[in-house]
């Protein structure tokens, strides 16, 4: 089958093979049909290897399916499962599983996704077209585990992109070198879409394979996705619950970080009547030994270089006030709001915030907020931005027609 921008590359038969089996429709369905009808493979079984990078946040039934269903077949074929996750924050990788013959899912390393949004106080986002989440938790994982593992010699690299992904496939050609040679069997030879690899593992386990995602992950929560995320929610309300916690620290440091773009993951419980889920989120909230922090967040807006009139890089500073009991941080934020002659007051989401230094219409923008919200974020600016940051509010003080001479001069 022909797929516009897709090359298909020509197998060397004794290469070793790799699949990245991220635990979804798409990667199980791959590899339960090579353990079950062998023509589908130009290779034998032990030249495989799968490859799973943990997020640390799929939910429990990726690992149910998987010791029910997949790990048993790949046992008796004495196929090679390597389980590995992030090291920490800073990078590198730890082998959590090497075995042919895997007993059990290790669904959690040392690093957790989760905890880094946490105290990044961020939602996952997209950079440069790419899921950031998903490149730090696997894409940068599996890269490392590949390099130490093939040592710059070449390998056939499978990726269960389904037919309807082609602009995936070709992205990832983009990133191919020398030694890895990527192949996408659900494109190129079978034309399978997510629609028919469900049928077939449906038909195969006789039971339905679910998506593997992180419980907040906001690409689930995409139209398409939308309500297969609901249902998850209702099912497992601790894991929506999870989502609007990460959430409500991301919206305390950014009001604009909405989990899902134009919807926030609280417009999505109240939409979807999901009581149980807004419960245990506020429930969690009101713990005495929950505690607080007053956040003080500063943005310089960048103007971009080939337009001023136009925002540029925006960098981001944020220092911890006070950390105590909830009441006791609010009255924090009431009264260094008052002393900058502003006041503090809960917005739309319920966070107590005060703006003391509205965003200017025109770049370089200076913002400045103090906002309340479970402690957990951690202070984080770039080296220059004080400096930055006092330059630019002398030269706010200054006449309009100096100020940009000013900045171009920095
Ligand atoms: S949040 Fe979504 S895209 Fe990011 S790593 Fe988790 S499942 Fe992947």
């Amino acid at each position: 089958m022909a797929w516009d921008g897709v090359r298909r590359v020509n197998p060397i038969a004794d290469l070793p093979v790799a699949l990245s089996f991220g635990m979804g429709l798409d990667s199980a369905s791959i590899l339960a049909r090579w353990l079950v009808e062998p023509e589908t493979r130009d290779f034998p079984l032990d030249r495989l290897t799968v490859v799973t990078a943990m997020t640390g946040d799929e939910p429990d039934i990726t690992r149910r399916l998987m010791e029910q269903h997949l790990l048993p077949l790949m046992r008796a074929a004495e196929v090679r499962f390597v389980q590995i996750s992030r090291a920490a924050q800073a990078g590198g990788y730890v082998v959590l599983d090497d075995s042919r013959e895997p007993q059990r899912m290790i669904m959690r390393g040392p690093w957790r996704l989760s905890d880094e949004l946490k105290t990044s106080g961020t939602v996952p986002q997209v950079a440069a077209k790419r899921r950031l989440c998903s490149w730090r938790a696997k894409g940068s994982v599996l890269d490392a585990w590949y390099a130490d593992e093939y040592q710059g010699h070449p390998f056939r690299h499978v990726i269960g992109f389904a037919a309807e992904e082609v602009r995936r496939a070709v992205r990832d050609q983009s990133y191919t070198t020398a030694c890895r040679q990527p192949e996408y069997p659900l494109i190129n030879d079978w034309g399978w879409d997510r629609e028919q690899c469900d049928r077939f593992l449906y038909s195969l386990f006789n039971q339905r394979w679910s998506r593997s995602a992180c419980g907040y992950c906001p690409f689930a929560g995409s139209r398409a996705g939308l309500p297969e995320l609901v249902e998850r929610w209702r099912a497992e309300p601790e894991i929506g619950a999870d989502a609007l916690a990460l959430e409500y620290t991301a919206l305390a440091l950014n009001p604009r970080s909405r989990l899902f773009g134009s919807r926030s993951a609280q417009d999505v419980v109240r939409l979807h009547g999901l009581y149980e889920v807004q419960r245990r989120f506020e429930y969690r909230l009101e713990q005495p030994e929950q505690m607080w922090s007053l956040y003080d967040v500063r943005r310089i807006v960048h103007p971009r270089r080939d337009d001023p009139t136009r925002k540029g890089a925006t960098w981001r500073s944020v220092r911890i006030g006070y950390t105590g009991a909830r009441g006791d941080v609010e009255e924090a934020a009431r009264w260094h709001a008052h002393k900058a002659g502003a006041s503090a007051s809960a917005d739309g989401y319920g966070i107590t915030r005060a703006e003391i230094v509205p965003r200017g219409p025109s770049f370089p923008a200076l913002e400045r907020t103090l906002a309340v919200a479970p402690a957990g974020a951690l202070a984080k600016q770039r080296t220059a931005f004080e400096s930055w940051w006092e330059r630019l509010v002398h030269e706010q003080r200054q006449p309009d027609s100096t100020r940009h001479h000013l900045y171009l001069a920095a």
